[in-house]
C-alpha cells in the first residue's frame, strides 16, 4: 500500500514516526512524499501548545479533503490523540483511526485492522526510515518526564521520565553508524536526567563514553539538557570525548528568580549564570543555546526587563521563545494574573529583537576563522553549498553556513570553511579545504 506520512512537532515526534515508518516498510508497505497520490495517510501530530495543536487540526482537515479523491484511509497518531482522543473522534469523524501514544506497543495490529493490510507487530524493532538527511539521525534517550513544570503538558502527554537501556541505545548507534549517519543528536524531553529511573543515577556521561568508541560517527551532540544538571563532571567529561560536540542546548525559561519559582524550574537566576560561567570556563568556544516563555502569568514589567537584562549578560548564541500558552492540566492554568496576549505578543518581539542583535554579534566573531562544516545543500547552477558547523543543530533554527565552491563535493561530506560574513545566525564563507 501507498502510505504519505506527515510528521509534526519536535525531532523526538519524528523519531516516533520513523519509527512507525520502518514498520510500515518492512511489513512491504511504500512510504511516498507526496500525500495527494497515497492510498492512505498517517499523521503523527504534537499537542504541546496552542499553535501545534492548531497546525495538527488543520493538517487533519486538509488530509480529510485528500481522503474523498484516491485515499481510503486517514489515521492521526501522536500526542493530539493521547490528550483530545474523545473529542477528536466526536469533531472529526473522517479520521479513520486516532492511536494515542500508549497504543504504540501494539500500533501493527491496531494498523493491519484499519489498513486492511498486514502490519508488522513489534513496534521500535525494524529498522527505522531515515527521514532527514540519510548522514544525520536522532538517538531518543528516554521519553516522559518527571519535571513539572508548571506550564507544561508534556508530563500528562508522554508520561514519567522512562530511559531506553543504555545496551539497546549501543545497539540502535552502532546500526546507525552502519548505514552511514555522522552525526549523532541524542534527544529527551531532559537528556541529563539519563539513567535516574533505571540507573538510579545520572548516566548521560557514561553514555556519551560508549557512543564516542562507534566508529562512523564524526560528531554527537546533546540537545535538551536541564541547567541545574550540568556539573563539572559532566562539562569535563564531555570536553574529553573527541566526538561530542562543545553544543549545550539548556532551556531555561526564564532569568527572574519569581518566574523560575512560578515556572517550577529548580534552580535559580544564579545558578543558571554559574553553569554558563562553567562551560565558558572549560570551553574555548562552546555554543550556547536556550529557550525562553515570555508572558507566563504573575510576569511584571520588572520581571521581564530583568530577563532582558540576563539575556543581555548571558550572550547565548542561540535563543528561541514562545509566548505562554495556556494548558489545560497544567498549574499555570489555574493560576491568576493571566498575561494580556497583546502584552506577550510585544514582550516577544522585544526579546526576539534584542537577541538578534546578540546573535549578530556574536556570529560576527567569527570572521576569519575555520570552521568544520557538514555540506548539505547543493545549487548546481550557482555552485553554491550549504551546511552546518557545530553552531547549528538540524532543527532549522540555527543557521547555516553558505559558501561557493566549482569544485564538486558530495552532500554528507565534512569540509573546512573560512567565515567572512555574518548575517544573524547565518555564516558566508569560503572553502579551504574538502
Ligand atoms: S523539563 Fe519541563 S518543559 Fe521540559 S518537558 Fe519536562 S516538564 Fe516540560
Amino acid at each position: 500500500m501507498k502510505i504519505g506520512f506527515i510528521s509534526l512537532g519536535c525531532c523526538k515526534n519524528l523519531v516516533d514516526s520513523e519509527q512507525i515508518m520502518g514498520l510500515l516498510k518492512a511489513s512491504g508497505h511504500q512510504i511516498i512524499p507526496d500525500a495527494k497520490q497515497a492510498e492512505a495517510i498517517i499523521i503523527n501530530t504534537c499537542g504541546f501548545i496552542t499553535s501545534a495543536k492548531e497546525e495538527a487540526i488543520n493538517t487533519i482537515l486538509e488530509m480529510a479533503e485528500y481522503k474523498e479523491h484516491n485515499c481510503k484511509k486517514l489515521i492521526v497518531t501522536g500526542c493530539l490523540p493521547q490528550r483530545y482522543k474523545e473529542e477528536l473522534i466526536k469533531e472529526i469523524p473522517e479520521v479513520d483511526r486516532f492511536i494515542s501514544i500508549d497504543e504504540y506497543s501494539h500500533i501493527g495490529e491496531i494498523l493491519s485492522e484499519v489498513l486492511q493490510e498486514k502490519v508488522k507487530s513489534v513496534y521500535g524493532k525494524e529498522d527505522r526510515v531515515l527521514s532527514s538527511y540519510p548522514w544525520m539521525a536522532y538517538l531518543k534517550i528516554a521519553d516522559g518526564c518527571d519535571n513539572r513544570c508548571s506550564y507544561c503538558a508534556i508530563p500528562l502527554i508522554r508520561g514519567p521520565y522512562r530511559s531506553v537501556e543504555m545496551m539497546d541505545l549501543i545497539k540502535q548507534a552502532e546500526l546507525l553508524a552502519k548505514r552511514g549517519v555522522k552525526e549523532l543528536i541524542l534527544i529527551a524531553q531532559d537528556t541529563t536526567r539519563y539513567g535516574t529511573d533505571n540507573y538510579g543515577k545520572r548516566r548521560l556521561l557514561d553514555l556519551l563514553k560508549e557512543l564516542n568508541k562507534i566508529k562512523g560517527f564524526h560528531w554527537i551532540r546533546v540537545l535538551y539538557m536541564y541547567p541545574d544538571e550540568i556539573d563539572d563532571e559532566l562539562v569535563m567529561g564531555m570536553k574529553d570525548l573527541e566526538k561530542v560536540l562543545p553544543y549545550f542546548d539548556i532551556p531555561v525559561q526564564h532569568g527572574n528568580d519569581k518566574m523560575l519559582t512560578l515556572m517550577n524550574r529548580r534552580g535559580s537566576k544564579e545558578s543558571i549564570l554559574r553553569t554558563i560561567s562553567l562551560i565558558r570556563e572549560h570551553y574555548e568556544m562552546p555554543v550556547l543555546r536556550t529557550t525562553m516563555i515570555v508572558g507566563f502569568p504573575h510576569e511584571t514589567e520588572e520581571d521581564f526587563n530583568e530577563l532582558l537584562e540576563f539575556v543581555k549578560e548571558t550572550k547565548w548564541d542561540r535563543l528561541g521563545a514562545f509566548t505562554y500558552s495556556l494548558e489545560e492540566g497544567t498549574k499555570g492554568y489555574d493560576m491568576d494574573e493571566q498575561i494580556d496576549e497583546e502584552v506577550k505578543e510585544k514582550r516577544l518581539e522585544i526579546l526576539m529583537t534584542l537577541q538578534e542583535k546578540i546573535a549578530q554579534e556574536n556570529s560576527e566573531k567569527l570572521i576569519g576563522q575555520t570552521l568544520e562544516v557538514l555540506v548539505e545543500k547543493h545549487d548546481s547552477l550557482t555552485h553554491q553549498y550549504k551546511g552546518r558547523s557545530i553552531f547549528s543543530a538540524p532543527d532549522g533554527v540555527d543557521g547555516e553556513v553558505i559558501f561557493n565552491s566549482k569544485e564538486s563535493i558530495s552532500c554528507g561530506s565534512f569540509v573546512m570553511v573560512k567565515i567572512t560574513a555574518a548575517i544573524s545566525h547565518d555564516l558566508i564563507g569560503e572553502l579551504v579545504s574538502v
